[in-house]
């Protein structure tokens, strides 16, 4: 993929620097980049075993909620690195022809800019990296921009979703056939996944799993 592919699908943010290595949760000094203190180690819990083709790095707690906006909003990009980690020691090794396709969630285009990256793209080339599939960044694509969908109802809310997102005719014959690991930072209700699943299955994917990297334990939605 080219540099300019990477812009379009938001995948090349600022570098951060962090100097001297701090943790990446909290700020405290620690003796390595890219890691965390102890303390923010251990409050971080194990996700559940895989329900319903759902796998989670972590269950969504304080302390991955802190990883995520530290990631999202607060600049660390670095943190694509520890996150895909996690995430990839819940996949099996995959290389060749059969590899299965990793595919971002995606945003709308305006957010992208507004935002200066895809975190879902950042961690499925994470995953890329590690040997988990086949990186395809547009294989999933967001048609319009998705209402706040705080104030909708369940209905009102998957409907909106399902509206907006596809996967384009270019892609078509890419996902046809093969195994998709869709990819996300949070999971919570499942809407905005439901929708990349069902996109996917109408273009004739074989399978479809999520892959996230921290997931919000259902008895709590
Ligand atoms: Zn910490």
């Amino acid at each position: 993929m080219g540099i300019r592919d990477e812009i379009k699908a938001g995948l090349s943010p600022v570098v951060d620097l962090v100097y001297p290595p701090r943790c990446l949760s909290c700020g405290v000094p620690v003796a390595k980049h890219g890691g965390l203190c102890i303390d923010c180690w251990s409050e971080l819990e194990a996700g559940p075993e895989e329900a319903d083709g759902v796998l989670s790095a972590t269950l969504y707690n304080d302390a991955s909620r802190q990883l995520i906006l530290n990631f999202k909003h607060g600049g660390k990009v670095s943190l694509a690195g520890l996150l895909g980690q996690m995430m990839a020691q819940r996949l099996p090794d995959a290389l060749g022809p059969g590899a299965p396709i990793l595919v971002p969630v995606p945003l709308h285009r305006l957010r992208l800019w507004e935002r200066g990256f895809n975190q879902a793209a950042l961690l499925a080339r994470e995953l890329a990296k590690r040997g988990k599939g086949e990186l395809s960044v547009d294989a999933l694509i967001r048609q319009k921009r998705t209402p706040s969908l705080g104030g909708l109802g369940r209905e009102a809310r998957k409907e909106a979703l399902q509206e907006a997102i596809a996967v384009p005719a270019s892609r078509r014959a890419l996902v046809r056939g093969r195994d998709v690991i869709v990819v996300d930072d949070v999971y919570t209700s499942g809407a905005t996944s439901a929708a990349c699943v069902e996109a996917l299955i109408a273009a004739q994917a074989q399978s479809v799993r999520v892959v996230c990297f921290a997931c919000v334990a259902q008895d709590r939605v």
